[in-house]
């Protein structure tokens, strides 16, 4: 086992990570930017760096400073957490160059999964069933052709897509060409790379995903689902485990297809498959996220595993502990993203500092954050600054449950979303379980939104 970890994140999954490390009595090394010395994983850190201004390009995306941060301190392995350098093949490969572990899949697996039309293609080959839709195209013309084959509406989606950006909606012909043009020159600004690839527009479907965990012995596990339709401009807001949409039969099917997929371009790690499901139960092959995912607590609180751990111990060679006859999960687990965002200000991001923090306690709560009171929230970083999770045995408790933590949880300074999923978790499609990924979409369009 490791000695000593480096976390090249920040926020609450850098807390999150220092925390496992902790309770397996492995020493830490934050890295943190200059916006960041007051942040808390800074301070429950064993020892800190700081790499860089406060633009993530300039510290926590800067390769050659996090690397020399952990040959500096002798750090053995570094968790990259989610986001950031989570998904760069290259610092994955930069990371064995210098005799670092790099907690994940093998370089090769993140570059491969990270082109969306690759690991359509890949996943095709191995029997997956993946959204209808088509490869590369390369212009307007070639793209027109291929949108008349699938079918409008479609989606024009970057290969370097991700966060829920690079995707655009086409209702027509007519609005195809200057889609196309403002698609691509959209993903060459945010991901330097301009290639998009078109898919059929499902709807009403959810979005709903396998959490995998494999060995370096070729050990494939997979965790159940999580279901992220809660979405707004598909970006998730809130998550559950199970889903209430999957009859057990098709769960079986989802575990036996995604436990196939893993094994076919042979995953390492922990890492999630993401398909979108329809209403005559068909699901389809969306895309794979090589990392940690942001709503892993509803899976560690259904089935009574940590990934965190897992993740590291997979890393330093060690075995799995469970088939998948081990594996079922156990009551229902929902998480609210907290975010410092105006909802009445149409979402508008916030900083600020913390002058009054309550957190919500009682059995199965879990708030996850890096918030304190008195903390400043930086303006360069992303809006999350919280994760809200109960656990009950049923979907209803878990509902009631997760409105008493959301009415306890004080946090003043900043404006966030915590009024918005309060009236989620009131709304009747919600409750009832009857909802897609339009769900946010239809409330807006019937001036439901919140004015906290
Ligand atoms: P999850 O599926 O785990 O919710 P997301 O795709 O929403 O993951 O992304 C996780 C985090 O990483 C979010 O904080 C998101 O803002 C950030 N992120 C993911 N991909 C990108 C990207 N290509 N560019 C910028 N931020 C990203
Ligand atoms: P990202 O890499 O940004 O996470 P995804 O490909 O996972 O992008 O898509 C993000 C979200 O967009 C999905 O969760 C879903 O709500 C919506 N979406 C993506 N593809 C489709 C599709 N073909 N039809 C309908 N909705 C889609
Ligand atoms: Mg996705």
């Amino acid at each position: 086992m490791f000695e000593k970890i480096l976390i090249a994140n920040r926020g609450e999954i850098a807390v999150r990570i220092i925390r496992a490390c902790k309770e397996m009595g492995i020493s830490t090394v934050a890295v943190f930017s200059e916006a960041d010395r007051e942040a808390l994983h800074v301070s429950m850190a064993d020892e800190s760096i700081c790499i860089g201004p406060a633009p993530v390009r300039d510290s926590y995306l800067n390769i050659p400073s996090i690397l020399s941060a952990a040959l500096v301190t002798g750090a053995q392995a570094i968790h990259p957490g989610y986001g950031l350098l989570s998904e760069n093949a290259e610092f994955a490969r930069n990371c064995a160059q210098c005799g670092l572990v790099f907690i994940g899949p093998p370089a090769q697996v993140i570059a491969q999964m990270g082109d969306k039309n690759e690991a359509r293609r890949t996943m095709k080959a191995a029997g997956v069933p993946v959204i209808p839709g088509c490869e590369l195209v390369e212009d307007p013309r070639e793209g027109r052709r291929e949108a008349e084959k699938i079918g409008y509406p479609l989606l024009i989606k970057a290969r370097a897509g991700g966060g829920g950006r690079g995707i655009r909606l086409v209702n027509s012909p007519e609005e195809f060409e200057s889609a196309f043009q403002t698609a691509s020159a959209e993903a060459e600004a945010a991901f330097g790379d301009g290639a998009v690839y078109l898919e059929k527009y499902l709807s009403p479907v959810r979005h709903i995903e396998m959490q995998i965990l494999c060995d370096q012995s070729g050990n494939v596990l997979c965790l159940g689902e999580r279901d992220c339709s809660i979405q707004r401009r598909n970006q998730k807001l809130i998550e559950e485990s199970p889903s209430c949409a999957l009859t057990p039969t098709q769960r079986s099917k989802m575990i036996e297809v995604s436990t196939l997929a893993a094994k076919a371009v042979g995953y390492v790690n922990a890492g999630t498959i993401e398909y979108l499901l329809d209403e005559n139960g068909n699901f389809y092959f969306m895309e794979m996220n090589t990392r940690l995912q942001v709503e892993h607590p509803v899976t560690e609180m259904v089935t009574g595993l940590d990934l965190v751990k897992w993740q590291i111990r997979i890393a330093s060679g060690q075995s799995l502990a469970y088939t998948q006859k081990d594996i079922a999960l156990t009551g229902a687990a929902i998480e609210c993203r907290i975010n410092a965002e105006n909802p009445a200000l149409n979402f508008r991001p916030g900083c600020g500092k913390i002058s009054l923090l309550h957190v919500p306690g009682g059995p199965m709560v879990r708030f996850d954050s890096a918030l304190y009171q008195g903390y400043s929230v930086p303006p360069f970083y992303d809006s999350m600054i919280g994760k809200l999770i109960v656990h009950a045995n049923t979907r209803e408790e878990a509902i009631r449950k997760m409105r008493a933590a959301l009415c306890e949880l004080i946090i003043e300074g900043v404006e966030t979303n915590s009024e918005l999923h309060m009236e989620i978790l009131s709304d009747e499609a919600f409750v009832s379980g009857q909802y897609h990924t339009d769900f946010m979409a239809k409330r807006e369009k019937t001036g439901q939104q919140s004015v906290c």
